[in-house]
């Protein structure tokens, strides 16, 4: 493990942009064609939620239920891709070292934190994703909910029905390298999420790699 802490900040191409997004906090990219962001778990148990846009046309959005059909599975990783509402290649995970995340759609909100918790104006992804797509003036309502892919996300689907929030497998040093497919507008969110095992209780920032083979 002291390896991949070591290694994961070595990329194997030109960087373009290195920079690590503060615990709770967000970030907005674009990526061209052919371009791959890293995304690196600092301090380990952390999930980045991600919501996909094309550059071009931000009304074609990442789509979780697309994805999981076309690649033929609910647990997406190395080797799999993202598709678009439209059945577009939107990235491709060309590197995963954790191999556990979450493509069944939604993001923490304030409303779900209210009703799970009985919190009101928590910090949440909603409105993370939301923020980093108004940096490119993109309106909420783009940011769709079946476009959300949360990188290290653990969600136990188990077969007696259970389906529940458990902590990430993820450990430092940690990464997924997500290869653009086409020009994309990328939302991504640190989860701030501390009521529940989604980032095992305790906010960690992480870190963002874009690099070009
Ligand atoms: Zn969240």
């Amino acid at each position: 493990m002291a390896e991949l802490r070591e290694t994961s900040g070595t990329v194997p191409g030109k960087v373009i942009l290195d920079h690590t997004i503060p615990k709770q906090e967000y970030e907005g990219l674009r990526l061209k064609a052919g371009q791959t962001v890293r995304v690196i778990d600092i301090e380990g148990e952390q999930v980045m939620d991600t919501v996909t846009l094309d550059a071009n046309d931000p009304t074609e959005h990442s789509s979780m239920p697309w994805s999981n059909f076309l690649n033929r599975s609910w647990r997406l990783r190395k080797g799999h891709v993202i598709y678009s509402i439209r059945c577009n290649p939107m990235f491709k995970i060309v590197e995963d070292t954790v191999g556990v995340n979450y493509s069944g759609s939604g993001f923490c909100t304030a409303e779900s934190n209210h009703t799970r918790y009985g919190v009101p104006h928590t910090r949440n992804c909603g409105d993370n994703l939301a923020a980093a797509l108004a940096k490119f003036g993109i309106p909420r309502y783009l940011c769709a909910e079946s476009g959300e892919f949360a990188i290290f996300m653990n969600v136990g689907f188990d077969p007696d029905g259970t389906c529940e929030i458990r902590p990430p497998k993820s450990k430092a040093g940690d990464y997924m390298d997500l290869e653009a497919q086409m020009d994309v507008t990328l939302a991504l969110s640190v989860c701030p999420q501390e009521r529940n095992p989604c980032n095992n209780f305790r906010a960690k920032p992480m870190r963002v790699i874009v690099y070009q083979r």
